[in-house]
């Protein structure tokens, strides 16, 4: 273990706040680093193919490369399970012994598997466990000894996928021509076919381990992420495994993101400094302040630079920069040709959650994270202050309108509703934004709630999301802080980007919002069509649902 320095930022051994803090004593957690223990399958229409209401063994037919794929994974070490809805049950269209004998087919065709979670009940019924409900996920994990943040989820309708994002697992669409456009729009990760579903799990499982160690140790690696807090954030799994392979780690953030750099395990050392080519609203470029940033970084005495950015922006000005201070070993994704300007030059597919995706480039340097670590995002734990006594009891609702990006924010308009809705169904609401949206807040919080504009910094924001039961909040950083701190979120999720690589990240989940909206893939900071359709359209009691969605445990998991 390396010692403790002076830098306030030197927190390595510090407690963290974790996504796995406030998993139940009944999950028994891998220490391996890897993404994922468990696959979870949906039956009718992924596996085999959707016979209504089949009692019928003979009728059982595998789709289409499923047991080779299958075995692929058993190969690999993953256990598998399958999930699935069988309404036929309380409907009386065929017995519990048919299906176990439907089952054993399965097993015949498609091998064998290390768990099956069958819901029994209707829609009338209210269970937990009928899919979208997240149920049937908790009571897999469980049965197979892991946690829901590493088991990913197969499916082919929206229900599936629901429920792995409910219960904080990944979710894999598999459509079919019945899957519904919409649902398709709104999952965050979809694949042409089973085979397809099962050679993304592995890349990805695949694509955050190094290849090879570092040839050399590492004495001071320099993290580089600007960009906004919620950037930092995603890139925190990252920092920490570059930090579980040098000695010291330096992080060069700019401006808007230094509140969540403070947050970051693993990180000994802050420089501040905009990048003109990186920042949404940039001044022009300052020739001196490149020069005195260039000699800054040399100073540093790097022998390795880590370069984090978003699959719009380009790492070769700073790596040019870093270049000329002398720092000989650079690692970067970059669809750009990079010359000699990198040493990896590390590329991505679209569509992988970005915390995943700076952490495979940190395994293409050579890094990963140490055992014991998770893949979630943390925060340092003496980084965030206590939380104002005048609050009360944690397990309050905290609703946070507002965003960087006026087209990633809760219209005004609809979180009033919601702030209404939520006190009406006896939630205490918290409304929180930053000094700028304090007229937002005060009008959000007169409709139901505690108004706390203005009031916290980023670590004081922190503090107050760490007690909350949920956050209901759009795409911006208070969403990766409840990622942070395991508090399971309902995402306004505005489709500006994509919601596989920006949603919230290995927490339960909900996703709210129009997901084809005209605003799709457009990137843009304010909203191209009036009346913010996207978000507009959802109903209040939609969250209220949501939230109800989202306590469900499946039975004592939490
Ligand atoms: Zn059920």
């Amino acid at each position: 273990m390396r010692q403790d320095q002076e830098d306030p930022y030197q927190r390595r051994s510090a407690q963290v706040y974790a996504a796995a803090d406030r998993a139940g004593s009944g999950s028994v957690a891998s220490p391996r680093p890897v993404l994922y223990d468990a696959v979870l399958l949906d039956r009718d229409g992924t596996l085999i193919e959707d016979v209504p209401y089949n009692g019928d063994p003979e009728k059982v037919r595998p789709v289409p490369g499923a047991r080779a794929a299958l075995d692929r994974l058993r190969a690999a070490g993953l256990r598998l399970a399958v999930v699935t809805n069988q309404s036929g049950l309380a409907r009386g269209y065929f017995t519990g012994e048919q299906m176990r004998a439907v089952h054993a087919r399965v097993e015949e065709l498609l091998g064998r598997f290390d768990a099956w979670l069958v819901c029994p009940h209707d829609d009338a019924d209210g269970c937990d466990c009928r899919k979208p409900a997240p149920g049937l996920v908790h009571a897999a994990a469980r049965e197979m000894g892991t946690t829901t943040s590493r088991c990913v989820l197969v499916g082919d309708i929206g229900r599936d996928v629901a429920a792995a994002l409910a219960a904080g697992a990944a979710g894999v669409l598999v459509p079919t021509p019945v899957t519904r456009p919409e649902e398709i729009a709104a999952a965050g990760w979809v694949a042409s076919d089973l085979p397809s579903a099962v050679h993304e799990i592995l890349r990805r499982q695949q694509a955050v381990q190094p290849a090879t160690p570092p040839t050399e140790p590492v004495r001071t690696a320099l993290v580089v992420r600007s960009d906004s807090a919620g950037d930092v954030l995603v890139t925190g799994p990252a920092i920490r495994a570059v930090a579980a392979g040098a000695q010291r780690v330096v992080l060069l953030c700019g401006p808007r993101g230094r509140a969540a750099a403070n947050l970051l395990p693993g990180v000994d050392e802050i420089i501040e400094h905009p990048l003109p080519w990186i920042d949404p609203t940039p001044g022009p470029v300052d020739p001196q302040a490149i020069r005195d940033l260039t000699a800054r970084l040399g100073a540093i005495g790097a022998d390795q630079a880590v370069v984090f950015t978003s699959f719009h922006q380009s790492a070769l000005p700073l790596a040019l920069l870093l270049r000329m201070a002398g720092i000989d070993r650079i690692a970067a994704i970059s669809d750009d040709y990079p010359g000699s300007l990198l040493d990896v030059r590390h590329r991505v597919p679209v569509g992988v959650p970005e915390p995943e995706r700076a952490l495979s480039l940190a395994a293409a340097a050579g890094h990963r994270l140490p055992d014991g670590d998770e893949p979630v995002l943390r925060l340092r734990r003496d980084a965030v202050p206590p939380r104002p006594a005048d609050l009360g009891d944690p397990g309050y609702v905290v609703l946070h309108p507002g965003s960087a990006a006026s087209s990633r924010a809760c219209p005004p308009e609809l979180a009033t509703r919601i702030a209404g809705a939520l006190t009406d169904a006896g939630h205490r609401v918290l409304v929180t934004g930053g000094p700028d949206e304090r007229a937002v807040t005060a009008r959000v919080a007169a409709a139901g709630g505690t108004d706390l504009g203005g009031r916290t910094d980023l670590a004081g924001l922190a503090a107050i999301v760490a007690d909350a039961s949920a956050v209901v909040v759009g795409n911006t950083g208070p969403a990766h802080l409840a990622a942070a701190t395991g508090v399971p979120v309902v995402s306004l999720f505005a489709p500006t980007v994509p919601f596989g690589q920006w949603g919230p990240y290995r927490v339960p989940a909900v996703r709210l919002g129009d997901a084809a909206g005209p605003c799709r893939d457009t990137r843009a900071a304010s909203c191209p069509v009036p009346g913010h359709p996207c978000l507009s359209g959802i109903d209040p009691e939609q969250v209220v649902d949501a939230l109800r969605t989202l306590t469900v445990s499946g039975g004592g998991g939490r």
